[in-house]
């Protein structure tokens, strides 16, 4: 006897999944993936069609139901849905007639304000400057945000309002850590800030409510680098995990108190895992390209056939030669925040080849890690001992070692990679009374994960990421 069931929509920028675990184990017992087309109408700028991403919840849903059934095991022991998604998504739909107004679009161009209410640095990587463009520069927009049928969500709003009705009465909602995204959102008082939305001039009547991250609305939600961090355990003031999707997100538990960061890190809303509970904050380093560029080696230079491949291509010479490589494809994230730096790719010599280049190409993720876990440790004074990792790059064991090797401390990967989803099927579990917390935290590490020591003694280290600094200089200076 199985007993109950939680499950998590897990809606990324490449894929969807569907993935249904075990209440009391935590053990992943089912799941679909489906991949999401992208189109990249201008540089910097990326869109996936709403409808489609519905579909694919639809079809992973399904798929995963039929392998239960396979399995034997009754799907009505599903207690609970969560959905964990990419945040800064911007997304505007019709509440009358259900259909999507334009493609959910993200982008980024930059500038730094309003940090003090919201934590971010005005950017158009978060949603509120999307949604500007939208009701500016398309008109379907425009005209439904004048005759206030439109509705504003990222892609968890969008994918829970289908889901609990659309057009005939669907909850329109989101959680504190997809608004405590959007620069519309005032981090301390947990509430849209009608300052902000009127020097955006965003009608607030366009806006989802704000609810907690494990509260029932039909379904929970939570954006996917929160999910994460609860799915890794980590509740303690201090504890960190990096996740290495298509970008990378590395988030440190603040506890109750938002960090202002002075090494431009953002602070965002971890969790409020119920209506009644405290918030808790984190401080958060994000790197623009990470699985990008095995993406780009792969599609735009066909130096490999499939993302796998690039660990044994990086294996076969087990150096960049002094080979390094920016991926800077639309600017710098954290700590930089710098639009207008550009790839490159530097210290070629006429004996560098391809596996040099694939090698640097995985050194540039473990450096801009490095970076951000340099600035969290100056923020909050006190050095991380270890390193949490999850997200569909850490496959790459060559990638894990390498960054055990460049930030000189040990990293330790659960054996269940799912940890968003899993993040995500907890909250909602919890919030209908299904705990998964039969394990102690200490108890999963032992358990289920597999640690990277560094190898390299740190003067090398120092050596290489001093160079890797160089790089990055030179990719922000390069037309100068
Ligand atoms: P997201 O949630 O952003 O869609 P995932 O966590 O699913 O991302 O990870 C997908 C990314 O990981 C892709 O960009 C892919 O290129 C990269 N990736 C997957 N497997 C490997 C691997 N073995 N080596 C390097 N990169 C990988």
């Amino acid at each position: 006897m199985l007993g109950p069931l939680v499950a998590a929509i897990d809606q990324g920028t490449s894929s969807t999944r569907f993935l249904v675990f075990n209440a009391k184990t935590a053990e992943l017992l089912s799941h679909h993936q489906v991949e999401i087309k992208q189109s990249f109408p201008k540089e910097g700028w990326v869109e996936e069609d709403p409808k489609e991403i519905l579909q694919s919840v639809f079809e992973c849903m399904e798929r995963t139901c039929e392998k239960l059934t396979q399995l034997n095991i009754d799907i009505s022991n599903i207690k609970a849905i969560g959905v964990t998604n990419q945040r800064e998504t911007t997304l505007v739909w019709d509440k009358e007639t259900g259909e999507p107004l334009y493609n959910a679009i993200d982008f980024w161009l930059n500038k730094n304000h309003l940090k003090h209410k919201t934590g971010l640095p005005i950017s158009t990587y978060f949603s509120a400057v999307k949604l500007r463009w939208l009701m500016d520069n398309v008109d379907e927009v425009h005209e439904a945000v004048v005759s206030h049928r439109a509705m504003f969500g990222t892609v968890d709003s969008w994918l829970i309002w289908c889901l609990t009705g659309g057009k005939s009465g669907g909850v329109h909602c989101t959680d504190v850590t997809n608004a405590s995204r959007t620069m519309l959102f005032n981090i301390h008082t947990l509430e849209w800030d009608p300052e902000l939305c009127k020097y955006f001039g965003i009608p607030m009547e366009i806006l989802p409510r704000v609810r907690s991250s494990s509260e029932i609305y039909g379904l929970m939600c939570l954006g996917d680098q929160s999910a994460a961090l609860v799915g890794q355990m980590c509740f303690q003031d201090g504890q960190a995990k990096n996740t290495y999707g298509t970008g990378c997100f590395l988030l440190r538990n603040t506890g109750a108190k938002p960090v202002m960061s002075d090494h431009g890190l953002l602070t965002t809303v971890a969790y409020k895992l119920g209506r009644d509970k405290p918030a808790c904050y984190a401080l958060e380093g994000s790197v623009a390209i990470a699985g990008a560029v095995v993406r780009w080696l792969q599609d735009n230079l066909g130096i490999i056939g499939s993302s796998e491949e690039l660990e044994k291509l990086a294996a076969s010479v087990g150096t960049s030669y002094g080979c390094y490589f920016v991926p800077a494809f639309s600017g710098l994230y954290a700590p930089y925040w710098e639009p207008s730096a550009r790839g490159i790719i530097c210290g070629l010599t006429q004996f560098t080849n391809k596996s040099h280049v694939a090698f640097a190409a995985l050194e540039a993720v473990c450096f801009q890690t490095r970076e951000i876990l340099d600035a969290m440790n100056q923020d909050s004074g006190i050095p991380l001992t270890q390193l949490q990792v999850d997200g569909g790059m850490t496959s790459n064991r060559l990638l894990m070692q390498l960054q055990a090797d460049i930030l000189c401390i040990p990293v330790v990967k659960p054996s269940m990679p799912e940890t968003t989803a899993l993040g995500a099927a907890m909250a909602a579990g919890a919030a209908e009374g299904v705990s998964v917390w039969s394990l102690s935290p200490e108890d999963l590490s032992e358990v289920t994960s597999e640690k990277f020591e560094p190898q390299i003694n740190p003067e090398e280290s120092e050596f290489r990421y001093a160079r890797w600094k160089k790089a990055v200089q030179k990719s922000m200076n390069w037309e100068t």
